[in-house]
């Protein structure tokens, strides 16, 4: 079969490798999308530093069940998308059910080869049913279901008024689900396209350009109350920072980028409020499944940020563009021949 391997950072290579089989407890999957993501790009441009090469790059997967290992309950022929963390259930994160934080987490296409093949072998309990739902809107459940994950974190209901740092395809998935848990949103970003985007794609109830008086501004969508749950999704320390003070009485912070800084705040500012502060990261299978209900009756648009799209054939060629910001890529896209 045919594999698209990152020989070193900035060179991908087609080769030609045995199809993979699979053992007991797993799948061969014939793979049909590609989500292309921040880690493929970082990977690809050689700063993402626990990175080995060469390696298969590509975690955001959906396709085909091929052929099942030995005593699966799974059907050949069912469409599936592959949650891209493995975890070791053992360490103490997985015995608490919270496989998405394991201690031996392996990512698919990080720490071990990913998806960027004809097929991959996956264990079966990796993958997610999503018969009748299109490969465009599976490519990119991932992002959706890490924001799924931490709306979840948070506990968000419709009493809620839940502010979004960053309208990136993260920020976006959590938007959604936040809107979803039936809370009011308000999404904040440095770029006013962004936020036009947010306006009119969901329907929030307010943006704030981040790069303005975001305090005053929140004061008065809010009757003077501020946002109960802030969510951060913008990569930005300093806009990490800013939730310790945007933040309502008694409300929720939740961490979802992972920013190589110390964030720091006012203690006085942090107890005043009872502030919780939350770290969510990756998602767990029960976000997944959520994901995909939603998008099967329409509650989250799948697919509206896809900008790129592209053919496995031409795969090498599309990446090196898509790399490099003037392409405008929020999100990409590659099919199968
Ligand atoms: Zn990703
Ligand atoms: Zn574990």
């Amino acid at each position: 079969m045919k594999s698209i391997v990152c020989v070193e950072p900035g060179f991908l290579e087609s080769k030609q490798v045995d199809k993979p089989f699979p053992k007991q407890g797993e799948v061969l999957v014939k793979i049909k999308a590609i989500g292309i993501c921040g880690t493929d790009i970082h990977a690809f441009g050689g700063n993402q530093p626990y990175f080995q090469y060469p390696r298969v790059l590509g975690h955001e997967l959906s396709g085909v069940i091929e052929t099942l290992g030995e005593g699966s309950n799974l059907k050949a022929g069912a469409s599936v998308y592959i949650i891209p963390y493995l975890s070791c259930g053992q360490c103490a994160a997985c015995r608490n059910e919270k496989p998405n934080c394991c201690s031996n987490i392996e990512v698919i296409g990080v720490h071990r080869d990913g998806g960027m093949a004809e097929y991959i072998v996956v264990p079966e309990s990796a993958v997610v049913p999503t018969d009748g739902l299109d490969f465009k809107d599976m490519a990119l459940i991932e992002c959706l279901a890490i924001g799924a994950h931490a709306v979840r974190r948070a506990a968000i209901t419709s009493n809620d008024t839940v502010l979004i740092l960053g309208a990136g395809p993260i920020g976006i998935g959590a938007l959604q689900f936040a809107q979803v848990a039936g809370a009011r949103v308000i999404v904040s970003d440095v770029k006013e396209d962004k936020l036009a985007f947010c306006r009119e794609e969901y329907d929030v109830s307010g943006t704030v350009n981040a790069l303005g008086d975001m305090k005053a501004e929140l004061e008065q969508l809010t009757d003077g109350e501020f946002p109960s749950v802030i969510i951060d999704c913008s990569g930005n320390p300093k806009a990490m920072e800013s939730a310790f003070y945007n933040l309502g009485h008694g409300g929720r912070i939740v961490f979802v980028s992972v920013v190589k800084a110390s964030i720091s705040f006012d203690d006085p500012e942090f107890h005043k409020r009872e502030t919780t502060l939350l770290g969510s990261r990756n998602a767990t299978k029960q976000d997944f499944e959520h994901v995909v209900a939603c998008i099967r009756d329409g509650r989250v648009k799948g697919r509206s940020f896809v900008t790129h799209t592209g053919k496995f054939s031409n795969l090498i060629e599309d990446f090196t563009q898509w790399v490099k910001p003037e392409s405008g890529v929020i999100k990409a896209v590659v099919e199968m021949d």
